[in-house]
């Protein structure tokens, strides 16, 4: 039977550990490995430079793949006139939603609009799998497993970064996955379970890889930008340091609103619920609350009634803070990262 080790890369410090692990061991064993990024078109532009960076490092190629929501937009466009017409929307309104429901390329964003919602909430968290499970696995993994080849995934998962992800019982070392009426079989192997950040860090120096820039500025962790999980110290910094990407979020909020799917069931009530953080963001503002009345609450303290003078500042690890930080500046020597102006950088 035919083996093959496939590492999941996200940009951030602990998939760019789990990367070089494999690669290490792609060069001692000979056995066939495959670096996997899934593209959500919702990353900072510095997390794709950071992961060109670091297959440059690591001597690997990296393989983006990414879900085309083009026949969800379809679907969507099928159904929605009978449902908004029977909710009593206008026509006018109709219009307006199916013109807008056509693909754009940027998956977060059709993902969004073929949704009619955001992912925000515990019971609306369809993201990861739509842009980062389901593009790994229908491109690659089962196709894989479907042919004969056992797939080993690698991936960056910590016990020290979440009480759920310590749950060894659901987060072993190792744990067997995949569909079982597929000829081989997926293992799931988690090979920094028990690191620390310090270890994270310490590994990176000693391998010589590089940090994603991102953590320079005081980020904890990398993923979306921003993640809808975002803390408030990071949403702050975001609102400070790169507002453009805020920008960007009040243009899909505008979008989705206008494509809502709580506009063809209650159209009496619409509030503008299409909001990218979940009702509740915010303290004391009952439902949802859109993307700018988050930013200004995240420059704030005491749940919204004092202005933070501190907002904004390094709000991660310090340790993880300086390592990046003096990585980003060898990059830029180097000639990296280079001032776009694309998401806001320039503009401070
Ligand atoms: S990083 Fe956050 S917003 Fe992006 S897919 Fe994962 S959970 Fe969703």
């Amino acid at each position: 039977m035919n083996f093959q080790d496939v590492a999941n890369v996200s940009g951030g410090k602990d998939s760019d550990c789990v990367a070089a692990l494999c690669a290490d061991r792609q060069q001692r064993t000979g056995r066939p490995a495959r670096f996997l990024m899934a593209d959500t078109g919702h990353e900072h532009e510095w997390t794709y430079e950071h992961v060109h960076r670091l297959e440059a490092s690591l001597g690997i190629s990296v393989e983006w793949v990414k879900r085309d929501f083009t026949e969800d937009l379809a679907r969507r466009r099928a159904r929605l006139p009978r449902q908004w017409r029977e909710a009593g929307v206008s026509e006018n309104l109709i219009d307006d939603a199916l013109e807008l429901l056509h693909p754009t390329g940027i998956p977060y964003l059709d993902m969004v609009m073929a949704k009619g919602m955001f992912a925000a909430g515990a019971s609306r968290k369809f993201c990861t799998e739509y842009l980062k499970v389901m593009p790994s696995d229908d491109q690659v993994v089962n196709p894989l497993l479907a042919s004969g080849v056992s797939v080993t995934q690698w991936l960056g998962i910590r016990a020290d970064e979440s009480k759920k992800r310590a749950d060894t019982e659901k987060h072993p070392r190792f744990g067997r996955s995949g569909n079982h009426n597929l000829p081989a079989r997926l293992l799931l192997y988690r090979p920094i379970l028990d690191w620390t950040v310090t270890d994270v860090i310490a590994y990176h120096k000693r391998r010589g890889i590089p940090i994603n820039p991102l953590y320079a500025f005081g980020f904890n962790r990398v993923g979306c930008f921003p993640c809808i999980n975002e803390r408030k110290g990071a949403i702050a910094i975001i609102a400070t340091r790169f507002p453009a990407a805020i920008d960007k979020l009040r243009e899909w909020e505008s979008l989705c609103a206008r494509v809502a799917v709580a506009r063809g069931t209650q159209p009496d009530k619409f509030d503008g619920t299409a909001t990218f953080f979940p009702a509740g963001t915010v303290p004391r503002v009952i439902g949802n609350a859109p993307i700018d009345a988050v930013a200004d609450w995240a420059m704030t303290s005491r749940g919204g009634l004092q202005v933070n003078i501190f907002a904004g500042a390094p709000d991660g690890n310090d340790a993880l803070t300086s390592a990046a930080a003096e990585d980003f500046e060898r990059a830029q020597d180097e000639g990296h990262y280079a001032c776009t102006g694309g998401m806001g950088w320039c503009e401070a």
